[in-house]
């Protein structure tokens, strides 16, 4: 039977471990205090975990080994192991593979690895929300009625029903989202956007189905109505997240942290468990700022992204490249030449970058420039890289100092007195036609304005290639703009021995 009085030190040690979740998501504000701010979301967790077990240790009633009614002295509560090693098997079991994975997975598989997470956590909860409308008693979230004819059954309370079935509803949302947000970062679906037709009307006739068999489940518990919310929701899920593609999908992957925060609260509530409803709250909240920030920094409306794709235009453009058109390739003794002329050089990482991890000896670069009197910033788009905060934590591994790197924001207007323009692995974040082109999917993004400085020199490996939205760039094909075409580390280090 599960435990509903929360004793006061439990209480207690919940709002410790809260208070450390905050101090780390401030931490983890800045590349400076990052690490400070993991260690305090580590021991949150320690204390949130230990704190469950402890109060929660699973017992059995010691009932008289023959079987024939009450035994005074064995029928009391003794722990129950085997459920204990269970337990301890399956985190021991979770720890062990979370290890594995994380030491293994490559810096620029992390968003796949992120949306892979959010999809458990959706599963988890639905799987608790299962659990606990299967054997409400259990959960101690019902009355147990007996009838004068036929069986007791359990009457889930009218709260606990709208708790389960927003925890499923979300839950779901957030599994089948994260699936199709895996798929799309992962290459196995196209970063296009995929637009089905009507898909606002399904949408939204899908969530007014819902919501109003959410309210429906408040009066009526029977199964059909709680298999019926769990299945649309995994349905919506799927639906909202196919049309978005290209420059959209770090909103979504945010967006679905947030969802997934939120699944994470609702279970907190029909678990009694304080830790799991602060932690949810702050996972839910802390994502939807992040949502609305990138939305703001990508000039998208927010609402839009939330609903699938509204009013985002089907890509026209021809995507692809055209690489018929004449382009001027350069070797890395021009570059390092050009450069080691400049008086200033703005270095733009992106995601090529980090597949090469040319982010050290791009620093061993940028050094050697500055030896020779040349100014050497680094400007940072929002969603260069495949994950919020890419690069800026990759020139932080490589030691670039930060008074170095620069946002979008605060550099761009440099450009233009710029004499190079070193843009290594990023493509989307350049592309002038974000600016130009209505009916490019990139189009209203900011991006760092390049093309105005002197000479643009530009690292990608072949002029095949396309950026993540798969949409030719106007810039290779400037007067201004020179093409390394290389391996990004190779050509960096190549660039490093031209400047011996
Ligand atoms: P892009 O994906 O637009 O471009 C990457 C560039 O790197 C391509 O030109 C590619 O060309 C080149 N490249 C790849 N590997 C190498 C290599 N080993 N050496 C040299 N060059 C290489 O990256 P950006 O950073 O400019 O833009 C990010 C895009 O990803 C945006 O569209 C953004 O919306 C999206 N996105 C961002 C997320 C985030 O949270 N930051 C999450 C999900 C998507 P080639 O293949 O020819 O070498």
């Amino acid at each position: 039977m599960h435990e509903l009085t929360v004793s006061p030190w439990a209480s207690l040690a919940y709002l410790v471990a809260g208070v450390c979740f905050i101090l780390a998501l401030r931490g983890l504000s800045s590349p400076a205090s990052s690490q400070r701010g993991n260690r305090f979301g580590i021991i949150g967790m320690t204390i949130a975990v230990v704190t469950t077990l402890v109060t929660h240790v699973p017992v059995r009633m010691n009932g008289c080994p023959l079987g024939i009614g009450r035994c005074a002295i064995l029928d009391r509560p003794v722990v129950d192991w085997l459920t204990v090693i269970e337990i301890l098997a399956a985190i021991g079991l979770g720890a062990a593979i979370g290890l594995v994975t994380a030491r293994r997975i490559a810096m620029t598989a992390m968003p796949q690895l992120v949306a892979a997470f959010h999809s458990l956590v959706g599963l988890a909860a639905v799987l608790v929300g299962v659990a606990a409308y299967l054997n409400p008693q259990a959960f101690g979230i019902s009355d147990l009625v007996v009838p004068m004819i036929g069986q007791p059954f359990a009457v889930i309370h009218p709260v606990s029903r709208i708790e389960l079935g927003l925890g499923v509803a979300i839950g779901a949302i957030t599994f089948s989202g994260s699936v199709i947000a895996f798929l799309k970062l992962n290459g196995n679906m196209g970063g296009k956007p995929i637009m089905l037709p009507g898909r606002h009307v399904i949408n939204l006739a899908l969530l007014a189905g819902i919501l109003g068999l959410i309210a429906y489940f408040v009066t009526e518990q029977a199964p059909w109505v709680f298999w019926t919310i769990a299945i649309l929701s995994f349905v919506i899920g799927f639906l909202l997240i196919v049309p978005i593609g290209g420059a959209d999908m770090p909103v979504v992957v945010s967006m679905l942290n947030s969802y997934s925060g939120w699944a994470a609260a609702a279970m907190g509530f029909t678990l009694h468990n304080s830790a799991m409803i602060i932690t949810g709250a702050l996972v839910g909240s802390s994502g939807a700022i992040l949502s609305y920030i990138m939305c703001r920094a990508m000039n998208r409306s927010f609402i839009s992204v939330i609903a699938g794709g509204f009013g985002a235009v089907a890509d026209t453009s021809g995507g692809g490249t055209a690489i018929d058109r004449p382009w001027k390739r350069g070797s890395a003794e021009d570059a390092a030449f050009l450069m080691s002329q400049a008086e200033q050089v703005i270095i733009v990482p992106g995601y090529g970058m980090a597949v090469a991890q040319a982010q050290h000896v791009l620093r061993e670069m940028g050094d050697k420039l500055k030896a020779e009197g040349v100014r050497v910033k680094y400007a940072i788009h929002p969603v260069a890289g495949r994950m919020p905060g890419h690069m800026n934590v990759l020139l932080a591994e490589a030691n670039v100092p930060y008074d170095d790197v620069f946002e979008l924001e605060d550099i761009n207007s440099e450009f233009a007195q710029t004499d190079v323009a070193f843009v290594i692995g990023a493509n989307d974040v350049t592309n002038p036609a974000a600016k130009t082109d209505k009916t490019s999917p990139i189009y209203g993004m900011p991006v760092l304005d390049v093309e105005k400085a002197k000479t643009v020199l530009f690292i990608k490996r072949s002029m095949g290639g396309v950026g993540y939205a798969g949409v030719d760039n106007d810039l290779f094909y400037r007067d201004n703009t020179m093409m390394l075409l290389a391996d990004a580390k190779k050509m960096v280090e190549d660039i490093v021995k031209a400047l011996d």
